[in-house]
């Protein structure tokens, strides 16, 4: 067992905290609070100096041009980017794995433009009446000759700034269950799909949600993402990466929260001391890296899981990552903001607002600590052999 990352990925680390600590943390509270309102040549600047450092398709495959790195390098500089409270435009973002395997028209269509940071994408799963329960979904899509036609409401589309398509699962067997969801690719712009209003949320860093509605819209036949029927499936991949990567997010957060946490305590004076003497703030740094370990160490499990075995060998670890590590950072947060009183609270002056909501939201999407419970369960009932 070695716990030592290799030569080129404490260099991946290296590069991923100077960037973050030259180009980032210096200037983020000039820069528009959510990235969607950054500038052109914001976005521009910091695309550039993402390329300058050698931070660009961390994980695309070599054949598509990326650096063809793991998910073990993809939590490492997740972790980094993750101390910043501000979003990275065309960072290590992750298409769809299943457009790889796409025909090649579909790939240039709806996979290259956001290899090259051109567009994004947003996903459609959750409804009005089904978040945990997909099965429950509603909006229906119906095969007339060479397209779908689909119909239905959607809840929570993320990432809508800047995407210019959507991945929306629809019924297309109702008699089949889980087995009966597909998944169409959506150009944002095809008549019919539109916005219905918009859902603000705690998170100010994130961004805002939207509820939209598909009324007769049609989608070319070779727009259907994968297999028919293969919806579910497809969201269980994306959803074990989404949940492994989330890991890397509370690293980030818990490290750089505990480090002010600790300067602060060392510098600030109290009662003839420094606050750090205290007893009662000791023990709140020191619950704070059991946590911050306890993070670490599952994230990176899980992320060797899936380097040797793929997201499907790491539902468990992706689970235990998406149901433990969120709450974990939560708590690291929450402490911190503690140990420096009324300026813990401060959203300009410090980060830890902005860390904790963005946590908090996370505890909800990709899967709730509950359903993570019952994934974990299901499991730990019956292990793979
Ligand atoms: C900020 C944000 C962004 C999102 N982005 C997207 C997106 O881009 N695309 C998309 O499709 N969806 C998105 N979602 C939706 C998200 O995936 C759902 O909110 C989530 O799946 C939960 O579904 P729900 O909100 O309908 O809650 P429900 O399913 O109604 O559940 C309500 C509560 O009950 C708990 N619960 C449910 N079933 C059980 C059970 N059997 N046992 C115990 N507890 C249970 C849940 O954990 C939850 O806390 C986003 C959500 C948020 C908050």
């Amino acid at each position: 067992m070695d716990f030592e990352l290799t030569e080129a990925q404490r260099d991946l680390q290296r590069r991923a905290r100077t960037f973050i600590e030259t180009e980032v943390l210096p200037h983020y509270r000039s820069w528009p609070v959510t990235s969607a309102d950054y500038s052109p040549e914001l976005t521009a600047r910091l695309k550039d100096k993402l390329a300058e450092y050698g931070l660009t398709k961390l994980i695309v495959p070599r054949e598509f041009g990326g650096q063809g790195l793991g998910a073990m390098e993809d939590v490492i500089v997740l972790a980094e980017f993750a101390k910043a409270p501000r979003r990275m435009p065309g960072g290590p973002f992750a298409p769809w794995p299943v457009l790889y395997q796409a025909p090649e028209p579909i790939r240039q269509k709806y996979l290259y433009p956001v290899l090259e940071g051109k567009t994004g994408w947003s996903m459609c799963f959750t409804e009005p009446q089904a978040g945990s329960d997909l099965a429950r979904i509603r909006t229906t899509a119906v095969r007339q000759g060479g397209h779908w036609v689909i119909n239905g409401t959607k809840m929570w589309r993320t990432g809508h700034h800047g995407a210019s398509y959507t991945a929306v699962a629809a019924v297309t067997d109702a008699s089949k269950g889980y087995k009966g969801i597909s998944v169409f690719l959506v150009d944002n712009d095809t008549p019919g799909f539109e916005k219905t209003r918009d859902i603000p949320v705690i998170s100010r860093t994130w961004g805002i949600e939207q509820e939209v509605r598909l009324e007769n819209v049609i989608v070319p036949a070779e727009n259907l993402l994968g297999e028919e029927g293969a919806g579910f499936e497809i969201a269980q991949h994306q959803f074990n990466r989404f949940r492994m990567r989330l890991g890397g997010l509370a690293l980030g957060i818990a490290e750089r929260s505990q480090q002010l946490a600790v300067e602060y305590a060392s510098s600030r004076e109290v009662f003839g001391g420094k606050l750090a003497d205290n007893q009662a703030i000791q023990w709140m740094l020191t619950d704070n890296h059991f946590d911050t370990e306890s993070i670490r160490w599952n994230t990176y499990y899980a992320a060797w899981m899936v380097d040797r075995g793929g997201y499907n060998n790491a539902r468990l670890q992706s689970s235990t990552v998406k149901g433990y590590c969120i709450d974990a950072g939560l708590r690291v947060v929450d402490r911190c903001m503690q140990i420096l009183g009324g300026r813990g609270l401060a959203i300009d002056d410090y980060p830890f607002g902005d860390f904790y909501n963005h946590l908090r939201m996370c505890k909800q999407m990709e899967g709730s600590t509950e359903i993570m419970k019952m994934v974990m369960a299901r499991e730990i009932l019956n292990p793979k052999r």
